[in-house]
Order: structure tokens, then sequence, then C-alpha cells
């Protein structure tokens, strides 16, 4: 249940609705929204004892009840959008559609700085690359850990982008920490890695969260909900593709959920559609389709070589595929 007050609601008031729900052992949060004071009800409230608080207190203005078991994420809980911020660059509703480019893997100082560039020059927004990788096979290519965070971090710094990696464990948070990594990704494969997610929260970086490969909407809206308990409010989740019977493209890009996800969520939402069509010559038609669809951001991945790439190779784009994207993202979301 969310409890929306009228603008300059005093604290006292505001303190009375939280300690009547706290002698009823309902815990309750607070909104960091500064238009108006907005508290969330943790646990559930009985219909008489929300009555009994609406008929008491003038200044509550609105009852809102979320269409799932999620509190912090629900759009109620803020007046309007969440804009993520990293360094300059801002995503969410009402910005300009961010893109985001990278190779799946770091491999290398060198590969990644050459790339880097190739992603800067195209008029992308930040630099993607993974250094754990989250490999179906233990023989395949596992990622240069934490000497690939600080190849990727010094390319994006040498070209002004800011980076984003995937982060496997808690127990490397301290190197990301330690190389300064603008935004932690959490890979589908982790979703519901529920320790991750309680110390990611903790961790005061953005994250992209992306979907889980069976995760429904309300299994991915209440991992988010893990991470804003923790204190994260800088959360974009992001559509990567689901498992369907399909076996003609890697996964099925569900952009049905964008629609759904900007009424029932105040978070931006990113779209990838690399790891969802495993295709490199129908992304750009799935990134097109992604922002008319409402997309804050497009993640995918660049190589210069796919055919040597060490992981992803066949879904990797050219340096002029991602130019177009950008392009036709900028075309795209001047519509709405
Ligand atoms: C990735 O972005 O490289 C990745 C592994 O993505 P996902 O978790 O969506 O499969
Ligand atoms: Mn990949």
């Amino acid at each position: 249940m969310i409890l929306q007050f009228k603008s300059g609601t005093s604290e006292e008031i505001l303190l009375k609705v939280e300690q009547k729900l706290a002698t009823e052992g309902i815990r309750s949060v607070r909104s960091s929204e500064t238009h108006r004071p907005i508290l969330a009800a943790v646990d559930s409230v009985s219909p008489t004892l929300l009555q009994e608080i609406f008929d008491t207190t003038d200044e509550l203005e609105r009852i809102v009840t979320p269409e799932g078991p999620w509190k912090q994420v629900d759009r109620s809980f803020r007046e309007g959008p969440t804009i993520v911020e990293i360094g300059d660059l801002k995503i969410g509703e009402g910005q300009p559609c961010a893109i985001i480019g990278g190779p799946c893997s770091v491999e290398g100082r060198a590969p990644v700085l050459e790339v880097a560039n190739e992603v800067q020059a195209a008029g992308a927004h930040m630099l993607r690359g993974g250094a754990f990788k989250p490999r179906t096979s233990p023989y395949a290519f596992q990622g240069y850990g934490v000497e690939g965070l600080r190849q990727l971090k010094d390319a994006g710094e040498a070209v002004g982008l800011p980076v984003v990696s995937e982060i496997m464990d808690a127990s490397h948070l301290p190197a990301f920490l330690d190389v300064d990594i603008d935004c932690l990704q959490i890979g589908a494969r982790n979703m519901q890695n529920f320790t991750l997610l309680k110390a990611v929260g903790k961790a005061g970086i953005p994250v992209l969260l992306k979907r889980g490969l069976s995760a429904t909407v309300k299994e991915w809206l209440l991992a988010a909900e893990y991470l804003m308990a923790g204190g994260c409010e800088q959360i974009m989740l992001c559509e990567r593709g689901i498992r369907t019977f399909e076996t003609a493209t890697r996964n099925t890009l569900d952009l049905t959920v964008l629609p759904l996800l900007r009424q029932w969520t105040h978070l931006p939402i990113v779209v990838d559609p690399a790891h969802a069509a495993g295709i490199a010559n129908i992304i750009p038609t799935l990134a097109r389709a992604s922002v008319a669809a409402g997309a804050d951001g497009i993640t995918v991945e660049v190589h210069l070589d796919p055919k040597r790439a060490r992981s992803d190779g066949p879904q990797a784009l050219s340096p002029g595929d991602l130019k177009r994207i950008v392009a036709e993202a900028r075309i795209i979301s001047a519509l709405f």
C-alpha cells in the first residue's frame, strides 16, 4: 500500500502515521521524493486500519494499491520517473534514449581501447564490457576478472565514457568499487541471486538489472525491490529476451512488457536486443522497435572482428551498425 500525502505535510503528521502502523506491527518506508511525502507500508494493512488512518489524516491525499507485491519500485512511490544519473548521462523517461555499446567480454587492454574509441565515435553514451563472464560451459572464456575491469575503466576514461560491467558475486564488490566502475550490471543468470542483490543494493552505484532467462515481470520487479530495499535508487531494468519454445533466435525479445512497466514502475527501462536475438543482422531492427516501444536505453555488443570474439561473436555489431542505431534512436525517440 502506498500512501501519498499532500505537499507540505508536516513531519509530525508523518511520524504519527508511521507510529500508528508500527504499533500494529506494520513496517513502513519513506520515499526520497521531495515534491510530497510518500510512504509505503511494507506489510499488509487491513482495510479497517487503512480507513481509520484515512479518516483521521486530512493530509493523506491518496492511497494506491500496486499491481503486484512490490512497494518501492511502484510508479506511485515517486511523483515522476526515476532518472538514473551516471556522470553527465541521464537515463529515464523524458530523457534522450541512451545507447550503451561495447564488447561482450573485455579481451585485453589494446582491444578494449580500440573498440572504446569506435563506440565513442559512433555517438554512444556508455561503454560496456564483461570482465567476469557467466558462461554456460566451464571451458568457455571466463573473462579477465579484475584486470579486465581495470582495462575497461581505463578505456572508458581515455574516450570519456562511463562504463558498465557485470558483477557475478558479492565478494567481487570491493574490486568494482576500487576500480570505480560507473554502473554494475546484474546479469540474467543472477537476477534472483538474493545475496548479490542485497550486497549491490548497499553499494551506492547505479545498477543495470537484467531480466532473468525465465523471469516473470513480478519476479523481476521484486528483484529490483531488493535493490531498493537495500538503499539503491539508481536502477535500470533491462529486458534482454526470455526463453520460449522458439529456437530460431537465441531468446524471444519481450517488448510487450515495456508499456506495462511504464505504468507499473518509475524505473528506467533499457532493452538489450543483442542477447535476445543472438543474430547480428536482425539487431538494428529490434533496436528500432525497442525505442518505438518506449525504451529509455539500448545496450548492444560491438566487436571489430566478430569472428575472433572470445564470446558472443554472432551477435556482435560493427561500429557502423552502432552509429546507425544511435542516429535512429534519436529520430524515433523525438517522435514521442
Ligand atoms: C552480457 O551482457 O554480456 C550478458 C551475459 O547478458 P545476460 O545476462 O543478459 O545474458
Ligand atoms: Mn554477451
